[in-house]
């Protein structure tokens, strides 16, 4: 079977994660979430008080940053040294403190050979905001996964029930403020490949959707 480097870019609550799992496991590949790379930095950043505006504090942690995705029975975890910090990113905070970070040039220049190495091997989906543009553009397969707002914030609104506080217009409202910072930004902003196969989700469900990609991988 052909070696081949998916690609999966798409704003906030697209589905992104369920399905790039979901594929990767169909293929048999290797799966990456490359935000979760970005959230690690801005947890580290937030517990050592660094503006997510300060660049020199921002290389300098991301020079000495360790982060490792390790795969355990229980998923995919993220490691900062020899924490798990998986459980700790996931939080709103963490998702708008990332959104900050990823801004900055000296974050994305950082990260962008963390993941071009992880990719080396192919056999893998990548998903992110610029997987397809910038970190991969050589990708075989590039998706762009979308909804429209209102079903991108009730997935969200319901993996986040157990917190406090969040209502659904709270989860909108962060995530409508999260797709502006990322498509509005100088560097790799969050926007299809030219070479990209858009699919909206907001009518399909999971199965739906992975069939789809299928479809298109076969044909690659
Ligand atoms: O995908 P996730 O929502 O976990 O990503 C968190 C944040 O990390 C995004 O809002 C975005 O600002 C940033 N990110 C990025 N480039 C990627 C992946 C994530 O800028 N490839």
């Amino acid at each position: 079977m052909k070696k081949l480097l998916v690609t999966i870019d798409g704003p906030a609550g697209s589905g992104k994660t369920t399905v790039s799992r979901r594929l990767a496991e169909k293929l048999g590949y290797a799966y990456v979430d490359t935000g979760s790379l970005y959230r690690g930095v801005a947890f580290e950043a937030g517990q050592k008080g660094i503006a997510p505006d300060d660049d020199a504090a921002l290389e300098n942690l991301c020079a000495h940053i360790r982060l490792r995705v390790v795969k355990t029975d229980a998923g995919t975890r993220l490691y900062s040294g020899d924490t798990d910090i998986s459980d700790k990113i996931r939080v709103p905070e963490i998702s708008m403190l990332a959104s900050a970070v990823s801004a900055r040039p000296v974050v994305r220049r950082a990260l962008l050979e963390v993941q071009r190495q992880l990719g080396a091997e192919k056999s893998a989906v990548f998903e992110g905001r610029d997987m397809g543009t910038v970190v991969f553009p050589d990708a075989d397969i590039k998706f762009f996964l979308t909804a429209d707002l209102y079903t991108r914030a009730m997935r969200r609104y319901r993996e986040l029930l157990q917190e406090a506080g969040q209502t659904l217009e709270d989860v909108a409202a962060d995530m409508k403020k999260r797709d502006e910072n990322d498509a509005s930004r100088d560097v790799a902003p969050l926007k299809p490949a030219a070479d990209a196969v858009t699919i909206d989700s907001t009518n399909l469900s999971v199965d739906e959707v992975v069939a789809e990609m299928m479809g298109w991988v076969a044909s690659v």
